[in-house]
Parts: C-alpha cells; structure tokens; sequence
C-alpha cells in the first residue's frame, strides 16, 4: 500500500542566505511514499537529530543530487515490511544508520561494512541500496538522504539501514545512537582503540565530538582533553569526566595536564587547518583520528617526514568503523551502566517546522543535538 510522509525537502545545495529561518532553504512538504519494497521496511518516525553533515548539504559543503529528503540520524517504530525482510517486525524500535553494507563488497568481506561501496554508491546516488527511490512529489523523484531521510513523519528504508534496539529507550535518547554516538563512541573505541590509562585530546565538542569524549573516558583513559570555541561545550566536557579548555588555551593545558603531547588525539570539527594543529598535539608514535568532514576541496598541510621520523598514525574514521548491528546494543547497554551519558548531548528538542531555525544554531555553534519529536 502506498503512502504520504511529510518531509523536510531541500531543492538545492549551497547559495542560500543566513539566517535560514528568513529564507528557509527546507521546504516542508507531502510527499509520496512506496510500499517498502523486496528486503525493506516502512517506519514511523518518533525523533530525528540535526547532525552538521545535514547542515553540510545545506550549505554545500556537501554536495547531493536534489531534490533530497534530508536527514540521517533518527529513530521509530516499524509499521509495514516488505518482502524477504528477516529479524525485524512490525512494532519494533529501530536505529536507523547512514551506510548500509551489502556484505558482498571487497571492504564488506574484510569485516569493514562502514566502508560498504554499494552503500557509499547508492548513497552518493541519494537512491536505496536496493536502487531508485520510494519518494516522489508530483511525479517527480525525491532522492534519499544517506538511506535514511528521517526528517520526515515516515520513512522506507532498506532493512541493512535499520538496527533494532529495545522499545523502552526514550525516542529522543535512542536517535543520537544513529549519528554521533556510533560515529563519536565508535572513533574512539574502533578508529583509535584507546587503552586504559592513555591520553587523549578531542578537538570539536558538538554531538560527535561529545560523543567521542564520552567514549574515550569510558575507555579508561587517564586524561581526556576537549577543546571547543564555545563557552558552554567546554563547560560540559567538564562535567562528563574530561578537562574542558578553548584553542588558545590547549598548549598550557596540556602542559599542565599531560606534561607534553597526547598518546591519541580526535579531530570532529571538519576543517583541514584544525586537523592539521591536531596532528601537531598528538606524541612521537601518537594516533590521530579525524572523524570531521571538511569541503571536498580542502587539503590537507602537514610535514611529510613527520609521519614516519615521528611514527605517528593518520587514521580516517567514518561511521565510527561501526558494525552497526553489534555496537548499537553495546552501546545502548553502555548508557544503561551508566558510563556513556549520551542523554547530555540533546542540547533542545523540537517540532520538524524548526528545521530552519535549527540550521541557524548549529550554524552558529551554540546547539549540541537538536532533537525533532513527531
Ligand atoms: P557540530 O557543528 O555540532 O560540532 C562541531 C564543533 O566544532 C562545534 O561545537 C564548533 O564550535 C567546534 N569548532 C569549530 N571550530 C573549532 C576550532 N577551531 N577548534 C575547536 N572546535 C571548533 O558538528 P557535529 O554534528 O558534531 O559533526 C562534526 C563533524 O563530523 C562534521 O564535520 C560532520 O560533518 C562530521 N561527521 C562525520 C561523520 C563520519 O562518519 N565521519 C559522521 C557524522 C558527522
Ligand atoms: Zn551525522
């Protein structure tokens, strides 16, 4: 049977004006939605974060083919499934993730799904992995955004974009799961695979840099420093186990902290010229890990011969090097013991008509995860 979603829908990436409540680059709009199609699922979406690679294709930062459906990080209840889906029914809360893997492809078969070149395809296409598009408008396709699209009252995803989790977690607090907490926590547990009693330097303390801090102290490191412009995300980092402190201030505090440079430092701000001053702050031997994404046209400066008199490691991390079906529950169970206290990074929550309104704060820098409830 088909159906209606409303959606959240951008026609075009890049060259609009600010503030966007004024111009209101997101059109909110009923579109048509497909019946869930072979392997996939229809779900009613109860919460959806604002992430800064939405932001990104906004801005065009991140270029996408358009019209597109935004949003990536969200969470609801399964209400139809198409043919041939397995381990999912209708009622089920699921976790929707970005990258589907198709378990077939050459980084699939290597145990790195995160890196899936079906999924990262079919998303560069803004279609479903299983191909084409269950959205439209007036005859006119809509494309999908990262698989997922969840600014929307409803959604029809592919079952590999889709991780069931327990029905008593908050909507709100189970959304963040989606993004910055299996990209943040996953950095630090799977990109850097902190040890206990190592230190470690965030830089960026947005969702996904919060996330990552959280994840690092719950790895046991000794000392966790996050470095952020803004006043009240430093403040945070203080009360989640870590030393919060601003750029200018980094080098006294880690010289008073470490004593000199970081076994690991974590880049989640998506700018070159910060990841280049974070690979500067990580030891001889340290690891570097840069989660942020900057614009495709941004290079990176750093001393080539650094790399190996200094035997430092440059580590790309997407999607947190998650396997999203094994550490969505162990995080989940993390929250739950009470070490990775993600509900901290919901910073407001909201109706999806705020959608432009909340591009102007993450803009601005002053939201952590704004939350949508529908
Ligand atoms: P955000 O905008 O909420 O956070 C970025 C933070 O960086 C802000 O708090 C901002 O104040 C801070 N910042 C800006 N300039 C800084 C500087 N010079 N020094 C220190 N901090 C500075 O964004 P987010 O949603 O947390 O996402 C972070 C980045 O990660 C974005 O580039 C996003 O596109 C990317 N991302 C990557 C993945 C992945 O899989 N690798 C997944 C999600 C998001
Ligand atoms: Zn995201």
């Amino acid at each position: 049977m088909n159906g209606k979603t409303r959606a959240a829908v951008l026609a075009q990436s890049g060259g609009h004006a600010k503030p966007y409540a004024a111009n209101a680059p997101l059109r909110f709009a009923e579109l048509d939605l497909d019946a869930p199609g072979q392997g996939e699922v229809r779900v009613a979406i109860d919460a959806a974060g604002l992430c800064h690679s939405d932001l990104s294709v906004v801005n065009g930062d991140r270029v996408r083919p358009m019209p597109m459906a935004l949003g990536h990080e969200g969470t609801g209840i399964v209400e139809a499934l198409g043919p041939g889906v397995t381990g999912l029914e209708v009622g089920d809360r699921v976790v929707l993730v970005f990258l589907p893997s198709c378990g077939r492809c050459t980084p699939c078969l290597s145990g790195e799904g995160y890196l899936c070149e079906a999924g990262a395809a079919a998303n560069g296409r803004g279609e479903l992995i299983g191909g084409g598009f269950r959205l439209h408008e007036c005859g006119t396709d809509v494309h999908h955004h990262l698989g997922v699209s969840c600014f929307a009252t409803h959604v029809v995803v592919d079952q590999r974009s889709a991780v069931k989790v327990d029905r008593d977690i908050p909507a709100e607090v189970a959304a963040v799961f989606g993004c910055a907490v299996l990209t943040g926590v996953g950095a630090a547990i799977n990109s850097a695979a902190i040890r206990a009693g190592e230190t470690v330097v965030v830089f960026g303390l947005g969702g996904v840099g919060l996330a990552a801090l959280m994840g690092a102290v719950a790895s046991g490191a000794a000392t966790v420093i996050g470095v952020d412009l803004a006043p009240n995300k430093v403040a945070l980092a203080g009360e989640l186990g870590a030393i919060g402190t601003t750029p200018d201030q980094l080098d006294a505090v880690m010289a008073q902290h470490l004593g000199g440079k970081a076994d690991v430092v974590i880049e989640t701000v998506g700018n070159a010229r910060v990841l280049a001053g974070a690979y500067t702050a990580a030891r001889r031997g340290g690891r570097v890990v840069t989660v942020g994404l900057p614009a495709p046209e941004a290079r990176l400066d750093l001393q080539a011969l650094s790399l190996v008199a200094e035997g430092k490691t440059l580590i790309g991390s997407y999607m947190g090097s998650a396997i999203p079906a094994r550490d969505i529950p162990r995080y989940v169970a993390m929250w739950r013991a009470g070490r990775l206290p993600v509900d901290r990074l919901i910073s407001s929550t909201h109706r999806l008509d705020d959608l432009n309104e909340m591009l102007d704060a993450m803009d601005r820098g002053e939201a952590i995860r704004q939350i949508i409830r529908f």
